[in-house]
Order: C-alpha cells, then structure tokens, then sequence
C-alpha cells in the first residue's frame, strides 16, 4: 500500500500461540478474520465478546492496516504513516476505542476550533461555547472572516440546503458532484475554495469537483449540522499502532481469541458451495464456521475463487477506486507553530499538524523543537515527487506562512507516501460498494469500503467490521439447513 516504506518495521504485534482447533471441535464455533486493519479488528473485538473462537490473520508483521505507526530510527519517536483524526460523529470508532481500553490515548475537544491562514491574515472557524445545539456551529461560519458577507450569506443559505436535503440510496444525488450541487445552491468560486473544500478535501481525500454530492451531504449533515461535539476534531496522542493496533489484540485474546500476525491468506477453502476454512501461504488451511474478509476491495477480489470474484454479487467491487495522501514531517530545532493545527488557505501546505503537541511530548514541553506533519490529501500532484522535490517546495513554503519557520533549523525531513490511501467517492462510487452479507453461505465482507453509509474513515472500518459481526453471529445462530440457504 505505501509507496515508499516505512525505514524500520512499525511497532511489531504479538504473535499469539498457534491454533489447534477445527470447526466442530469443542464448543465453540471457529470464526476467521482476514485482515488486521481496524476493520477485523473491530470485528475480532465483537465477535470475541460472543463466545466464538475468533482468529485474527495479518499479512503483515504489525496491526493497524493503513492506521499504522513506525518508529523513526533517527528521532527515536512513533511516525504515523499519514495524520489521523476524527470528528465527534464518528461514535462506532470512540466506542471502539473506549471497549479496548485506548480511549485514554486520543483527545476529543468540547467543540469545533480551527485557525484558517490566508496570507497575512487569519481567521478562525470557531463553535460557540454558549449557543446549544447544533445552531453552535453557526459563529463559525458568520465569523469567518476569510469570507465576505455577502458570502457569508450564502454559505449559510447553502447550509440550509443542505440540512433540508434528503439523500436516499440510489438517488441522483449519488450522480451528481458536490461541487455542482453547491453551484446549484447558491455557491460560488470564493465560498467553495475557501470554505467546502477547506473541509471536502481533507475529509473526503479528494477535490470538492470530484466527490459526489452524496457524499459531500453526508459529511455537513452529520458532523457540522448535528450538535457541537459532532463537529470537534478528535486526535490520537500516542502512535496509530500502538493506540489500536496492540489495544485491540489484547482485547481479542483476553476474551480468547487469537491474533496472528505474518499470516498470509491466499484463497478461501470451500465445501459444496459454503466456505469453510482460509488457506495461507504456509499451505496450511484455517478451518472455520465463517470467515470475515476484512480487506480492501481489491485484495478482497483477489482472495476469492475466480468464478465468485467475477459473479454479478462481487464484481461491482472492481470499480472501486482510490486516493492518495503524502505525508511530510520536518522537525525543526524551535517552535514554529503555536496551535495543535492549523489550515493555510491558497497554498500547497492544506493542513499543518503540530505533533509535538499532540503528542503531549517533551520537547513540547521544553519548547526545544518541534515535529510538524503536513497532510496532502488528494495527492495526485505530489506523489510522484521525489523527497528532495518535496522538501523543497514544502520547507519555503513553511517558511514563507510561519515567520518563525524562516528562522528555525530543519533537523529532520521524511516523506511518507500513501498511494491507496481512501477509496474514492466520486459520483456512481457507491453502487460499487458491497453489503457486509454475501451470497455465499460462511463468507462475509468488512471494510472501510463496503456499505457502511460513510466515506473511507476509520469510522467506516469499525462499522463495517461490527455489521460483519453481526451478521456472522445471525448465521452461527441458525440451524444448519437455514445457514446453508441464507
Ligand atoms: C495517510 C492516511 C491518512 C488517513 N487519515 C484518516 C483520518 O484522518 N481519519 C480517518 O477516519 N481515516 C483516515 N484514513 C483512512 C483510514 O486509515 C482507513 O479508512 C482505515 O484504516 C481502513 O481500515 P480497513 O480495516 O478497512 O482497511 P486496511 O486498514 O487496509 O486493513 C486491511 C488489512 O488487511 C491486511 N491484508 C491485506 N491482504 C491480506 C492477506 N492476503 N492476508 C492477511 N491480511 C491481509 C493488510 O495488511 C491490512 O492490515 C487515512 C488513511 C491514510 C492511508
């Protein structure tokens, strides 16, 4: 999945002692996830709460899929592979974290705060503190100082398109682009270069004229127009691999359950149409009641027997398509940023993490440097750049917004680039998406991609995984000439 790897392996997962069972044997029935991303692993975590012998497989030495962290061999601290955070609507992945004892690690702010530069100029988008309800996020937008008044106007017009809209599954909404749609709303070039895509970029890894206007509604619907704690951003304080990665696995085990990592899938096993078991690379087969495939959509069609990857039920999945994102982290040897992000308005840089403090780490504290990830979603135009291209479009640019960059030394500078990064939602993208539940008897999918109502978040990952669950617990629950059938 990265383009460029990581320099030394990610924070490595326990290996869990072997598995001797098979189906049928004890009690228990034997439930296989493929794919520790935070897919399987929210479905290793529900599904090892049910009293089911769960096993987790990963192809790769850690957790975490494409949330992963590794440890920088220079600076000795946790590198993300590309700045994850989430907003307060995103209550499948808070409660994901709270269940495996991570909820210590992130940090989820009351409300909405965030500083745009523009030029010399800064405003804030900033939720009102004593307003209730949802009508809180309004000052942060009739505040907002980067657009004009008459602008003002119509964004809040376009937010009360919005708020009205109904989307409806298989509506021309899911045909038509957001950028189009805001057009159509009374929008225009400044309130969307300077407000929608400010958010549809970042959130939706994808320019406002690509997304459909589905999605784009999605987003405003249920983070900005819903009540104020929806519209926070949330950040993690510690590396993405240890905050889910190993928090997870613990849980999956202290219930039971099993996480192996190296373990490479290469096909399903299956008896008189039903899939019963796993095979690996080792050519061992895993024996199982079920089987939860928990990986990208590619992946996923590469894993299953040709004549069901090319059935109408599947094949749809081929058309799913994805986004890069390149992360740039440069260390420098005094502050340069003050705030925990900031967004910077007609200039590559998009957003601009300060990790040192959110991370919480010393040299935060001692005010001696300080770690910043710039994160280029919709990457198209850099991913392809080399390092010492990026570094030096990325370093004047720094220097050219924050004066005291200009003035600070540079001690480290990496690149981590993430070409698959999101699955895309342009319009027609969601008919490509699959149900959690499929036609073949003991098969069931997860995924950020698969239908879960959400754009490729960590949100949708643990949707995807509790729906598979689910519907795994529902099939185990029946007799088996029902299960056969369903
Ligand atoms: C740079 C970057 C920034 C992002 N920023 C955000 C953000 O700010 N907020 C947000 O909510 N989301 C963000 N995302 C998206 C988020 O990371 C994903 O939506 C989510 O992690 C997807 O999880 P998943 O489990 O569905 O898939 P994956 O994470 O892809 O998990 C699939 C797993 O299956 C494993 N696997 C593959 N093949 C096999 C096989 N044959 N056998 C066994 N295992 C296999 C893979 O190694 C992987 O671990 C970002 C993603 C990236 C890359």
């Amino acid at each position: 999945m990265a383009a460029q790897p990581p320099p030394i392996p990610p924070v490595l997962v326990r290996r869990s002692p072997p598995s001797t069972q098979s189906p049928g044997q004890g009690a228990r029935k034997r439930v296989v996830v493929v794919g520790g991303g935070l897919a399987g692993l929210a479905a290793g975590v529900h599904l090892s709460k049910k009293d089911l012998d769960v096993l987790v497989l990963e192809k790769r030495p850690f957790l975490g899929g494409r949330a992963f962290s590794f440890d920088d061999p220079e600076t000795g601290v946790e590198v993300d592979n590309g700045q994850h955070v989430f907003v307060g609507a995103c209550s499948s992945y808070m409660a994901f974290l709270r269940e495996i004892g991570a909820w210590n690690n992130v940090r989820m702010p009351r409300r909405l705060e965030a500083r745009v530069i523009r030029g010399e100029h800064s405003s804030w988008l900033k939720a009102s503190s004593w307003i209730p309800g949802s009508a809180a996020n309004l000052p942060a937008l009739l505040k907002y100082g980067h657009i004009s008044k008459m602008g003002r106007l119509r964004m809040l017009y376009g937010m009360m398109r919005i708020r009205f809209a109904r989307r409806r599954p298989g509506g021309p909404l899911e045909q038509e682009t957001f950028d189009h749609w805001l057009r159509r709303h009374g929008q225009n070039d400044e309130t969307i270069s300077r407000f929608w895509n400010l958010i549809v970029l970042p959130a939706l890894n994808d320019d406002i004229s690509e997304v459909s206007a589905d999605a784009g509604l999605m987003l405003f619907q249920t983070a900005l127009l819903g009540s104020p704690e929806k519209a926070a951003i949330g950040y993690p304080v510690v590396g993405l691999s240890r905050l889910a990665g190993e928090a997870a696995q613990s849980t999956i085990e202290a219930a039971g359950g099993q996480v192996q990592s190296s373990a490479d899938a290469v096909g399903l096993a299956l008896e008189n149409g039903s899939v019963n078991g796993v095979r690996m690379a080792s050519g061992e087969v895993e024996r199982a009641d079920a089987v939860v495939v928990a990986l990208p959509a590619k992946a996923t069609l590469d894993l299953l027997p040709e004549e069901i990857a090319s059935s109408s039920f599947f094949s749809a999945a081929s058309g799913i398509e994805t986004a890069p994102i390149v992360g740039v982290h440069i260390w420098y040897d005094s502050e340069v940023l003050d705030e925990l992000f900031v967004a910077v308005l007609d200039s590559p840089l998009q957003w601009v993490f300060n990790v040192s403090r959110m991370h919480e780490r010393d040299e935060h504290e001692a005010k001696t440097g300080q770690h910043i990830a710039i994160s280029l979603s919709g990457a198209w135009e850099w991913k392809d750049k080399s390092k010492a291209e990026l570094r030096e479009i990325f370093v004047a640019e720094m220097a050219r917004v924050f004066p005291k960059a200009a003035e600070a030394t540079i001690t480290r500078f990496i690149t981590v680039k993430m070409l698959d990064a999101t699955f895309r939602v342009t319009p027609g993208s969601e008919q490509n998406r699959l149900p959690q539940e499929t036609p073949v008897p003991g098969l069931f999918l997860a995924g950020d991609w698969t239908k879960t109502g959400w754009p490729s978040t960590m949100e949708s990952a643990v949707r995807s995984g509790n729906l598979a669950a689910e519907a795994v617990i529902n099939h185990l629950s029946q007799r088996p000439a029902e299960r056969t059938r369903s």
